[in-house]
């Protein structure tokens, strides 16, 4: 799964320490010809199912950054929830069959904890 997302995308899956997952998108003014446009970071300490999710989930950030100008004004949660949505369409193309009801039970964990981590910000 990994080496379809790097051959795709020009995206770099790495390992990550730091307890998350993240999408990296290379500064616009940085990207050239031989230049990633972003770095997939996998935490790893995840099960390798929360794994394949996580992967999936960046996946869909890196779709809502080539369309940035489209999505640049949504909230983040809408960001969050159609991240998980479209990394997960992007792995049923690919022909890979995740579990789609565990799936969509992590999205939700995952983008609760969000949701959660948003209000706290605002107390
Ligand atoms: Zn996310």
């Amino acid at each position: 799964m990994i080496f379809d997302v790097e051959n795709d995308f020009w995206i770099n899956v790495e390992d990550g320490f730091e307890g998350n997952s993240y999408w990296i998108p290379t500064p616009d003014d940085e990207i050239d010809e031989d230049e990633f446009i972003g770095i997939i970071e996998l935490d790893v300490s995840l099960k390798p199912f929360e794994r394949i999710c996580a992967l999936a989930h960046e996946v869909g950030h890196y779709f809502l950054h080539v369309d940035k100008k489209f999505w640049m004004n949504s909230s983040s949660v809408i960001k969050e929830s159609l991240a998980w949505y479209l990394g997960y369409e992007y792995f049923k193309a690919m022909g890979y069959k995740i579990d789609q009801e565990e799936y969509r039970k992590e999205a939700s964990k995952c983008v609760d904890a969000y949701v959660r981590s948003l209000s706290a910000k605002k107390r």
